[in-house]
């Protein structure tokens, strides 16, 4: 099949990126019976790419600063998102499930791409990579600790497993937004600094 015959038209309004071509179809080496894709989109994502992790939870993203490369472990495999629009699915059933997961992928691109005027690139990407070493002890530190279950956990050390995984939001801790706690609200705010917090939910309004 030809590149032409291989093309996608997945989103005709988009903002950056509307086609999608699928480039090679092969046998997954880590899951027997899936396919890794390749696919090329139809813009590049230079600089998206920083704005485009900010819309995942932490816990689900791997970003090579050098190479401005973005891993995303979402919808059960791996997605690599590299800035010259090339994508690389691992754990997929088909082409149909490659181009549905691609979809949503395009859609979060589109909004990034819309934002970037009105976001400073360069705090957010500071952030993620700040955040790309902190663990869930990390987070326990910084929450209020009573154990009150409130968030819908058993434990604040489940809460912040969650939290990193994005299963979870800041704001269902609710002694986070008591004034005796804010201490642990400031203690947050160092670790992960306000966009972070705001991309997991906290509202500072
Ligand atoms: S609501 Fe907050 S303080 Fe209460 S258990 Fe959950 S994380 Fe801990």
């Amino acid at each position: 099949m030809t590149d032409e015959e291989n093309k996608h038209l997945i989103l005709a309004n988009g903002a950056l990126v509307r086609e999608v071509t699928i480039k090679e179809i092969r046998p997954c080496i880590v899951a027997e019976g899936m396919v890794r894709v390749l696919m090329q989109l139809d813009s590049s994502l230079e600089t998206v790419i920083p704005l485009l992790m900010a819309k995942y939870p932490p816990g689900k993203v791997n970003y090579l600063k050098k190479k401005n490369i973005l891993t995303l472990s979402i919808y059960d495999r791996l997605i690599t998102i590299y800035p010259s629009g090339k994508v690389s699915m691992n754990k997929t059933i088909d082409e149909d499930d490659a181009l549905n997961a691609i979809t949503n992928i395009m859609a979060d691109i589109n909004q990034a791409h819309l934002q970037q005027s009105t976001t400073n690139t360069k705090d957010l990407q500071d952030a993620q990579e700040r955040l790309s070493n902190i663990g869930p002890l990390d987070l326990y530190n910084c929450l209020p600790q009573t154990g009150c279950g409130d968030c819908g956990e058993a434990t604040c050390t489940a809460f912040a497993m969650k939290l990193l995984s994005g299963d979870t939001t800041l704001d269902c801790c609710t002694p986070l937004k008591e004034r005796e706690h804010s201490n642990k609200l400031k203690c947050l705010e160092e670790l992960l600094g306000k966009p972070l917090m705001a991309n997991m939910g906290w509202n500072f309004l």
